[in-house]
Formats: structure tokens, C-alpha cells, sequence
């Protein structure tokens, strides 16, 4: 993650006072945000603040328009009925691009995360010189936020999120992209954009960002169950990446680095890799390499190759062939799998990105190879991802508000 904040006028006075009072701030926005309180009174009851301070600030949220005092709230107490309040859904907005190699996903998501607008502006990465290519995407986004968007308004936008594939490497200044893309976003050409269109830009890298909405699909679905605090999400597509939900937040490591799964070792004589280790995980399985193994395996028995992934998906469960193929991927997979079950101590791990198409069989296959390593596997929570085609904007936006939004500073 990087965020580069725009600067506010009167920021820099972050005092204990001001601290203290954007927390409890943010915080009022938060439980009105998640319909956890709907009224001062419940507030007061939540935060343990006077009622007088409560009003303080609840008002200054109402001027900010972050929220809405409504009518009387729905109430059994006895006394004066409460103002309810809510969530103001229409003041503001949050521009998301998600960065792939055919082009860009342009969205306007309000600050409930409800998609507005949304669009998808073709860009093939593989035709730019490599050397411009992250300069073009940006062009892009401005081009989209200038012209494109029919509902954006700059005076209305908490901020820009861009999701994308790859990482920011803090001694470079640059957000090396992975190899699918083949280009690097510069720290500089990012600052210059997001002076031009004047506001906050968050770069969210995109495995954290489906691992980020995966969380809280699953604190959707039961409110009043604790969240999710610790989840390991696997994106299998081209490579093999992971995102580590640690304490209910993504654990990014001291070098914002975390998460490469792909490149665990599972045959230390096997195929070198480009990353200069051998026997990479991701070099045995991944989307495509799983359709490869497939292929051949058909040629060598006579029938007919897949096409593609939908393919096999569909033939898998009639051909003993296709079926050794991808039980073969799953029990290769377990191995990586269990590493890091292993070095993390978790046990909930999702796995996304393209290979829930192959459905429950691969999913008990994955399962039962890391259950015969009986000894140190308990508890395993082994799943698909849930959270649906708009996780990637939904991750970036949620995890902005939820953890690098503020009101005050
Ligand atoms: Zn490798």
C-alpha cells in the first residue's frame, strides 16, 4: 500500500488534542458508517464520551456532510426521541481505477461503497513501450476523471484509489508491477497526477485488495460475530500471490513485501525460476499452467485438448485423464499451502482469483492433501472467495475508509 495524502490546509498541527480528537471523531463516523449506532444517545452509550462532546462533534461531522441527522429515530426508551443519524450517501465520492493488462476498470463508488458509475476503458500494456507505459495509464486516469466520468466532481472526491498488480518499492519510488504487466508505475509521475487533480491518492496492491474485501464480506455476513483477524488469501491467476490478513488489517511486513507464496520452493532440483530460486510453486501451478498440463495430457491420450480453463472445468468430472491433472495441481498447491499454514500459525485460507472455476473437487483435493499432514493441521478453514466481481474496487475503497481516512488531519 502507498498512500500519498494531499495536503490540507491547517495539517500539521497534530497535537495529543487533535489526535485525541480525530480518533474519537473517526470514530463516531465509523459506528454511524457500519449502522452500529444510530442516534447521540447511542454514541454516548458506545464511546463512553459526554453527551456534550458527542454533539460536538456529530455536528462537525453534519457540516462536513460525512453524515445526516434525520428524523426521530425508531426508539423503546423512555424520554425525548432521538435524531437519527446516517450516513450522508450522496455528498461525496471515491474515484477507483483498477490497473489490468487489457486496460483499466473506472468506478464512483460512494462512502458506502455502492458502485455509481462504472466503466472499462481498453489499454493493452503489451503494445506500449515499456519505458512510457506507466506515464500512459496515468494519461488515462486523467483522461477518465476529465472527460470520460459522467458523475465525478473533484470538490466532491475524498480521494483517488488505484488498485494494481504489484507492490511499491519504498528505496525506488516506484511501483514495480508484476510480470503479467511488464511496467513500473514511478512515484513521481503518480505525485505529479495527483497534483493536477488535487486530491489524496492510495495505491492498493490488487491481492490485498481482494483479500481486504474478503474480510469484510465475511464480517457481513454475521454482524454481531467477530471479525475476521486473521486469513490468509491466495490469488492463483498467472503466479501464485498471497495477502495476510493479520489482526483484522492486511500484514504488508517491514518491507511492504509480504505475500509471495508463489515463489516457496516445493522441488528444490525442479524448474528454475526468474525470481533466481528453483522450483517455484507458481511455476507448477497457475491458471495456465494447470490448462497446459491438461492440454498435453489429452494429446497423450487421444482426446480432445481444452480450450480453455471454462473447459476443463466442464470435462474434468467425465475424463480420468483431466481429472489426474487437476487433482495433481491441487495435491502441488497443498504443498505451498502447507508452508505457510505452517510459518504463520493461521488456519483460515481462501483461496481466489480465478481457480474457484474448478470447482469443489479441487477445493476437497486441496483439503484432504493438507489434512494428511495430520500432526500440526487443525481447525483449517479452506474456502473459495465469496466477495464477488467487485472485490477489487470494494477493497481499496473499504480499506481507505477503515484505515487511512480522517476527518480533521
Ligand atoms: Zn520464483
Amino acid at each position: 500500500m502507498k498512500y500519498l495524502p494531499q495536503e490540507k490546509p491547517g495539517s500539521g498541527h497534530t497535537g495529543y488534542q487533535q489526535q485525541v480528537k480525530e480518533a474519537n471523531i473517526k470514530r463516531i463516523f465509523d459506528l454511524v458508517r457500519s449502522g452500529k449506532c444510530k442516534s447521540r444517545a447511542e454514541i454516548v452509550r458506545h464511546m463512553n464520551l459526554s453527551a456534550t462532546s458527542v454533539s460536538v462533534l456529530v455536528e462537525e461531522l453534519a457540516n462536513r456532510k460525512l453524515i445526516d441527522e434525520t428524523g426521530p429515530a425508531q426508539t423503546t426508551l423512555p424520554g425525548r426521541r432521538p435524531i437519527s443519524l446516517r450516513l450522508n450517501k450522496t455528498a461525496h465520492h471515491m474515484a477507483i481505477f483498477v490497473v489490468k493488462p487489457q486496460g483499466v476498470r473506472f468506478a464512483l463508488l460512494s462512502l458506502e461503497c455502492r458502485i455509481l458509475e462504472e466503466r472499462f476503458f481498453p489499454l493493452d500494456c503489451h503494445t506500449l513501450n515499456e519505458a512510457n507505459a506507466g506515464e500512459t495509464y496515468i494519461q488515462l486516469f486523467d483522461d477518465i476523471l476529465r472527460n470520460q466520468s459522467k458523475r465525478f466532481n473533484p470538490s466532491r472526491a475524498v480521494m483517488i484509489g488505484v488498485c494494481f498488480p504489484g507492490m511499491f518499492i519504498e528505496q525506488d519510488h516506484l511501483f514495480h508491477t508484476e510480470t503479467e504487466l511488464g511496467f513500473a508505475l514511478t512515484e513521481e509521475s503518480i505525485r505529479r497526477f495527483q497534483q493536477r487533480v488535487g486530491l489524496s491518492v492510495y495505491l492498493f496492491n490488487s491481492t490485498r485488495c481482494l483479500a481486504y474485501a474478503e474480510k469484510k464480506y465475511l464480517d457481513a455476513l454475521d454482524p454481531d460475530a467477530p471479525e475476521t483477524r486473521y486469513m490468509i488469501f491466495v490469488k492463483i491467476q498467472n503466479g501464485i500471490r498471497c495477502a495476510i490478513i493479520s489482526q483484522g488489517d492486511i500484514y504488508p511486513g517491514p518491507y511492504n513485501l509480504s505475500g509471495e507464496i508463489g515463489h516457496f520452493t516445493i522441488d528444490y532440483r525442479g524448474k528454475p525460476c526468474y525470481c533466481g530460486n528453483t522450483g517455484c510453486l507458481e511455476r507448477y501451478v497457475n491458471l495456465s499452467v494447470i490448462l497446459e498440463n491438461a492440454r498435453r495430457a489429452a494429446q497423450e491420450a487421444g482426446i480432445e485438448p481444452p480450450e480453455s480453463l471454462e473447459a476443463l472445468a466442464q470435462r474434468y468430472h467425465d475424463e480420468p485423464v483431466l481429472m489426474e491433472v487437476v487433482k495433481q495441481s491441487a495435491r502441488l498447491l497443498a504443498f505451498g499451502l502447507y508452508s505457510i499454514i505452517c510459518s504463520s500459525g493461521m488456519r483460515q485460507i481462501v483461496l481466489g482469483g480465478g481457480i474457484e472455476i474448478l470447482g469443489d473437487t479441487f477445493l476437497q483435493e486441496v483439503y484432504h492433501a493438507l489434512f494428511s499432514r495430520t500432526s500440526l493441521i487443525r481447525n483449517l478453514d479452506l474456502s473459495y472467495a465469496q466477495a464477488g466481481p467487485d472485490a477489487e474496487i470494494l477493497g481499496v475503497a473499504e480499506h481507505y475508509l477503515d484505515k487511512v481516512f480522517t476527518i480533521t488531519m
